[in-house]
């Protein structure tokens, strides 16, 4: 039967495709009740079962009478290190451990802050809660029942590997095939094996591209629908329309956080930011990204999401800041649900500050993009020292495929296009598709040289 990505809008604007009504369409207030109540109990197990929070909380002055979800913001945040640190306190599940060694039932790996890797084990109700917050994420994309998912997900070390318990849950037929596996990939697709596709950004675009490049007509490909994660690419537009165009698909995108869920947020066919999905089980909190002053969750706010746990039984974290600055997209959506839309601007790592306004290179990729067929659409920024405040010309490393190599006016129309739609001064470089490195998982949008 032939689909196409208005078939796939139809669908899953159909009535019954909110997975878990209840939650998802709550009001702010039944919302705040839900999180209230669970989050009692998660803060009665943190005070009798984590070493690592009881003495955070007592250097940070914290008394002992209960801190409601409302005063959460009264609690301190907690940094990535500092999950690290607790780990390699107590090998190896560390001090922030609740639960007896033997009900940590999976274990996973996230990549570390430096050097060695750290370790997220899980009960098997974290197990359920991740599966719950995951169901509602990919439903909400317009994966349903009768859908067909090839997934470019492995199943460890890394959370994403989630997203298989996740499938089985919506009851798609799963095609899994291991990360960057091109062959196999377009392969399922020409054998009709799959309708959907799991994948990075990067990937996408890179299956995009090849495509593109040969004589293979996408259309005949029986895919209908992209969905992105791992990385903010879907919801750059210049992304996600290339990808879209080429083939013949819709994109919608999903994002997790590797401590928190892999996946807590989902965005639905309307394609007007991800839906935080995680009511119930995770809380979070928008603050100024600068000052880390509490902000409203509100339409047009720029912030960065903070995270609380509220029904983890391994492993709780109050406070983590994720380190992804958003924009809030709406608070209220035509799908039905009353959860707040967000898109990513990029990581707190990633931001540099020219003439005083802050940046991401997820804004210079949205400017590269334009140039296609000549670029891939992969850019990156090169930054040397640690100083947040870089004067211009901002180095920048665009990727070409081989056969624009020696495309001398390309240099000139990127910085110009960069100049006249960010306002500052960058010094392009060209680099071949050979050079850039890997293609096809994820790309990291600054190198430091
Ligand atoms: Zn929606």
């Amino acid at each position: 039967m032939a689909t196409t990505a208005g078939r796939l809008r139809g669908d899953a604007c159909d009535k019954d495709w909110i997975w878990e009504r209840e939650v998802e369409t709550a009001t702010p207030d039944e919302v705040q009740h839900l999180s209230g109540a669970a989050w009692e109990r998660q803060y009665r197990r943190l005070r009798e079962a984590s070493p690592f929070y009881a003495r955070k909380w007592r250097d940070a002055g914290v008394g002992t009478t209960f801190v409601g979800l409302t005063d959460v913001s009264n609690l301190p945040f907690t940094t990535k290190q500092e999950l690290k640190q607790a780990l390699d306190e107590d090998p190896p599940f560390g001090s922030n451990l609740c639960v007896s060694p033997d009900q940590v039932k999976r274990v996973y790996q996230t990549s570390g802050t430096s050097g060695s890797p750290s370790v997220l084990a899980l009960t098997r109700g974290d197990m359920e809660s991740w599966t719950t917050m995951g169901t509602r994420t990919y439903y909400a994309t317009g994966i349903h029942e009768h859908s067909t998912v090839l997934t470019t997900f492995g199943a460890g070390p890394f959370v994403a590997g989630h997203t298989h318990f996740v499938l089985l849950r919506i009851g798609t037929r799963s095609v899994p095939v291991a990360p960057g596996d091109t062959e196999r990939v377009i392969f399922g697709f020409r054998a009709g094996l799959a309708d959907t596709l799991l994948s990075t950004a990067s990937f996408a675009q890179y299956v995009a591209n090849l495509l593109e490049k040969s004589d293979a007509d996408p259309g005949a490909l029986a895919l209908t629908h992209v969905v992105t994660g791992g990385e903010p690419g879907g919801g750059i537009p210049a992304i996600r329309d290339h990808i879209q165009r080429v083939l013949g698909v819709t994109v919608t995108e999903v994002m997790g956080i590797g401590d928190i869920a892999p996946s807590l947020f989902g965005e639905c066919p309307h394609q007007q930011g991800m839906h935080f999905c995680g009511a119930g089980h995770v809380w979070t909190e928008l603050i100024d990204p600068d000052t880390r002053a509490p902000m409203e969750i509100e339409t047009g706010a720029v912030g960065e999401l903070v995270y609380t746990t509220l029904t983890r039984e391994a492993m709780p974290i109050v406070r983590f800041l994720g380190g992804d600055i958003v924009r809030i997209e709406g608070t209220s959506c035509e799908c039905g649900r009353t959860s707040y839309r967000q898109r990513v601007l990029g990581r707190r790592d990633d931001m540099f500050i020219v003439r005083g306004v802050n940046v991401y290179p997820t804004a210079i990729l949205a400017v590269v993009g334009d140039f296609r067929p000549r670029v891939t659409g992969r850019a990156r920024v090169v930054r040397t020292g640690d100083a947040t405040s870089i004067e211009p010309p901002i180095p920048v490393e665009v990727e070409i495929t081989e056969r624009h190599e020696s495309d001398v006016a390309l240099v000139a129309q990127i910085e110009s296009a960069i100049h006249s739609r960010l306002m500052f001064r960058s010094k392009v470089e060209l680099v071949p598709e050979s050079d850039f490195g890997e293609s096809g998982y994820k790309t990291k949008l600054t190198v430091r040289k």
